[in-house]
This record gives structure tokens, sequence and C-alpha cells, in this order.
């Protein structure tokens, strides 16, 4: 059961140490409370884990404080969309996500050296971007490639960052002990930007490292699909992570592995977003560079990955993660799916065109649905 508390009662009121001492008395019953920020207002929830089958709905609906008692039958108790109907998300560094906020996270796959990162810093900032993508820790099919650069590289990246305002990184982790690393090196900075810890497709079920980074509520999450895992699966991995309590979590597809997307990399899965819309809360992501792998083009002079991109932008995802590099032939990670610097603007007005046709059938749908409604005369 989830009880979802009225706008106007705090953790502190009364009502809700009412409310707590009400369900203390039900044996085999914990209770977990999480926070929301809505686009208008903070939610509060108590979710009630174990038999909860002996407390009376209407009892909780009627109690002081209470807006709406659901019972969740749905596995995902805590990311799960349970009917709300305010859109749900986080605020990080001066940004909203939500499912209904757009950002483009572009950059490099691999930090390599600081002259291509200040060039695409300078560029995101030339085109007031603000959110970048930055592989310190990489995890390579072979154990004699390059694997990042790691702890190493981040105190000069954050502080390039600042320096060209990127208000938001998204970096993979691929160990507990890399959360720490980060924290330590913006301590060590002075905070100059935000990090979003990435899980990677092949972390997609560390139950460990998921939840290591639902441990901690500094640094929200970005979750990218198993390449070879169900949506239901993906989900409870997201789960795992809000269960230990960090609700601040994207869900980002990538592709799937299947020999069926020949030639691409991996087969695009960007039906999905209106899929995970649907069924949870969480904004969502589409990486357009992965399942892609390179920068072959469509005979009318539009690339692969603009195609893709557009697909999943105009199906609503909330985020675009897609690599850049100053010099695609020396990247030292995905050379050959990075895009070029000078095609940044071009880029970016695709994503605006894909954008405004996902507004405008947005639109076009409510006003069908009222259509619909209205009385025939
Ligand atoms: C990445 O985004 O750098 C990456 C390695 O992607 P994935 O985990 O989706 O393969
Ligand atoms: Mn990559």
């Amino acid at each position: 059961m989830i009880i979802i508390l009225k706008p106007d009662v705090s953790k502190d009121s009364l009502e809700f140490q009412q409310l707590l001492r009400y369900l203390g008395q039900f044996k085999g019953v914990r209770t977990q409370v999480a926070e929301y920020q809505g686009m208008t207002r903070k939610v509060i929830e108590i979710h009630l884990i174990g038999d909860t089958q002996k407390i009376p709905l209407e009892v909780v609906q009627n109690l002081p404080g209470v807006e709406k008692a659901i019972r969740v039958s749905s596995k995902y108790r805590q990311i799960g969309r349970h009917g709300e109907l305010e859109p749900i998300g986080f605020d990080y560094k001066g940004l909203h996500f939500d499912q209904n906020s757009f950002h483009v996270f572009a950059g490099l796959c691999a930090v390599d050296t600081k002259e291509n990162v200040e060039t695409i810093f300078k560029h995101l900032k030339e085109n007031d971007i603000r959110t970048t993508r930055m592989g310190a820790y990489k995890p390579r099919t072979s154990p004699y490639d390059f694997q990042g650069h790691g702890k190493n590289c981040l105190p000069w990246l954050f502080e390039l960052a600042g320096k060209y305002d990127i208000a938001v990184i998204a970096m993979e982790v691929l160990a507990p002990h890399h959360i720490d690393e980060i924290y330590e090196a913006l301590e060590k900075t002075g905070h100059p930007t935000g990090v979003m810890l990435q899980i990677g497709t092949r972390n997609a079920q560390n139950f460990e490292l998921l939840r290591a980074v639902g441990h901690q509520q500094e640094f929200p999450i970005l979750y990218k699909r198993g390449m070879g895992l169900t949506i239901e699966e993906s989900l409870n991995a997201c789960e795992y992570v809000a269960s230990e309590g960090n609700h601040n979590i994207i869900f980002c597809l990538r592709g799937v592995r299947t020999h069926l997307g020949d030639p691409h990399r991996n087969l695009v899965d960007f039906g999905h977003v209106p899929v995970i819309k649907r069924l949870t809360k969480l904004p969502v992501c589409v990486d357009p560079s992965h399942p892609i792998g390179s920068r072959v083009q469509s005979p009318e002079g539009i690339k692969d990955i603009y195609h893709v991109a557009a697909q999943g932008v105009i199906a609503g995802a909330n985020m675009v993660l897609v690599e850049f590099h100053p010099k695609p032939e020396e990247a030292l990670c995905d050379g050959p799916q990075a895009l070029t610097m000078e095609e940044l603007p071009c880029f970016l007005e695709h994503m605006q065109y894909a954008r405004e046709a996902y507004l405008k059938m947005k639109d076009l749908a409510a006003r069908c649905a009222m259509q619909q409604l209205a009385p025939k005369l």
C-alpha cells in the first residue's frame, strides 16, 4: 500500500506522527517514507511493506493528512506510476528533470586530453548547453584497451566544467568506490559542477553497485537498460536503486544486443519510451550513439544517429545522451560513432524539430480526446 499525503502535511506535522502511530499497530508491516519533487508541489508518500492485507484501505483514506491511499499490486513499488497525475521528478544543480523536461547531454565517450575536453565545453557553451557526458571509468571488452583516466582526471575535468558553466556531467561508475572518488574530487575543487552517476549496460544487474548508488542521495542516477535484459528486469534493477532511498533516477534506452540489428551495433529500442513513461514516474533518456555505432548516413544526407535520436525524441524522450569528439579519428574509445564539434548546432536543431513535433502530437492527442468526449449533436 502507498499513502500519499496532502500537500500541506510535512514530516514534522502532528498528522504525520499520528498516521505512523496508527500504522505501527499492524504487525509485520514496515513503513518507508519517500519524498518527490513534483512540478507544482513536494509529494510525500508512506510506503507500507509486508502483510498489508489487514490494513483497511477505506479507514486509511479517511485519516487526517491523507490525500490518497492505493493498494499496489505492481512490482514497481517505488518507481511505479500508480496512477499519479502529477509529473514527478527532481531538481539538480538548477535543472529540472521529469517526464516533461528535455535536455541534451553531449560529450566525450571517454575523457582523453584537457584540450579535447576544453574544446567540447567551449562548443557547448556557445550553444547554451549546460549538460554533458564524460567517461572517466570505462568498461572495455578487452583489458588491453584504454580503461579511462579514472580519478586522476577528475579535478581538472571538474574545474574546466566550472569554467564553462557546465551544470551536470553524466559519468559512468563501475564500482562503489568510484562514487567516493567523484565526491572527493568535487569537494577538493569546490563543487564547480554536478555529476549524474551512470550505470552502464554491463552493470545493469550488478545489485551491489545498484544498492550503492541508491544508498547515497548526493548524485542522481542515469540507469542504462541491460543490453540483453527485458524491460521488466531493467525496471526491477531501478527498483533496487530506489528501494535504497534514491528516487532521482533517469531510465536510458541504448539499444539491445541481437544480430537482427545488423548492420547497426545494437537494435534500437526507442519504441519503449512510452512504455517506461506509462509504467513508471521516471524521465526517459535515449542514447542514439551506442545502438548505431558509426557515422553512416542515409541517401538524403541525414546520419543514422540523427534519425534514431529523433525517433526517441518524437516518442517523448526527456533526454538525449550522445557522443561527440573534436577529432574522432584520435578518440581512445568509440571514435567511429562520435559526431564532430562542427555539427553540434545542426544536431541540436534536429533535436529541436523532433521535440516540437512531439509537443504538437501531444497537443493534437489532447484535442482529439476532447472531440471524442464531446456529445454528438
Ligand atoms: C557509455 O555510455 O559510455 C557506455 C559505455 O554505454 P553502454 O553502457 O550503454 O554501453
Ligand atoms: Mn561510448
